[in-house]
């Protein structure tokens, strides 16, 4: 039995105060017991800090939204893994369309930040996905199956046992039109199945695989209601603790 995983993204939101303020809402209303479900927040870096101290001694873990590959040295304006380790996180996104779409990532950054977050124990989130136009001509599985294998290259099946897999497609995130749950349960077999020819059926079967893309309380539901969707990444409906812990409460 997969554990199920809701991971907010915060995206270029918050400055450390609200972000504070969010998670500590969160925390509270959450409670000090165990969660059945494990619960991430990926602010902005700027607000790891805040945030950490905000949740610390509690369940609910710190993720980052994005890392750099090198450890350390001349690339201005970079964070390295070990410094997301630094800042008290143990989750790290990879390959968010957003960054794909507008800072360049390809296939190729994506492998060498998730080998970089894996190296230093981080538990990468990778997201893949089909664009709109891709969608169109049939082409998403191929993409989603390209983009795993791309980014997987060279990566053990232990390694990748670990990590969460986010499928967003593109043309869901931030524009209030989803997959339905059906179609999106499809893609998910469709990704166990890639990781199962590559790494084994042990594999396939015990990576987590999320849905994302406009994923709301009235909609959480009928995701997590698929047999192999075990979570969500959440956007917008993560900046406010009234949307985001119907969606926490609804994994428990
Ligand atoms: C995301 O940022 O990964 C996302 C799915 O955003 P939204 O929930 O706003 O569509």
């Amino acid at each position: 039995m997969r554990r199920r995983i809701i991971a907010g993204n915060w995206k270029l939101n918050m400055l450390r105060e609200d972000a504070g303020r969010l998670a500590f809402a969160i925390r509270e209303a959450l409670g000090g017991g165990q969660l059945a479900a494990d619960v991430v927040l990926c602010p902005p870096f700027t607000a790891l800090e805040a945030v950490r101290a905000a949740l610390e001694g509690s369940r609910i873990s710190l993720g980052a939204q994005n890392l750099f590959w090198e450890a350390s040295g001349a690339w201005t304006g970079e964070v390295a893994a070990e410094m997301i380790v630094d800042a008290g996180a143990n989750y790290v996104i990879v390959g968010h369309s957003e960054r794909r779409q507008h800072f360049g990532e390809t296939n190729e950054t994506v492998r060498r930040r998730l080998a970089a977050a894996l190296r230093v124990g981080l538990i990468p989130i990778l997201c893949v996905g089909e664009t709109q136009d891709e969608r169109e001509i049939g082409a998403t599985r191929d993409i989603v199956e390209r983009q795993i294998l791309e980014a997987l290259n060279g990566r053990t099946a232990d390694e990748v046992r670990k990590m969460v897999i986010a499928y967003e497609p593109v043309w869901a995130i931030g524009t209030g039109k989803n997959a339905t749950p059906y179609d999106a349960n499809a893609v998910h077999k469709h990704v166990r199945a890639v990781l199962k020819g590559k790494f084994g059926d042990g594999v396939g079967d015990a990576v987590r695989v999320q849905y994302g893309g406009s994923v709301k309380p009235d909609n959480i539901g009928e995701f997590l209601a698929q047999s192999d969707i075990d979570g969500a990444l959440v956007g917008g409906a993560s900046l406010s603790a009234d949307q985001f812990l119907p969606i926490v409460r609804a994994a428990l």
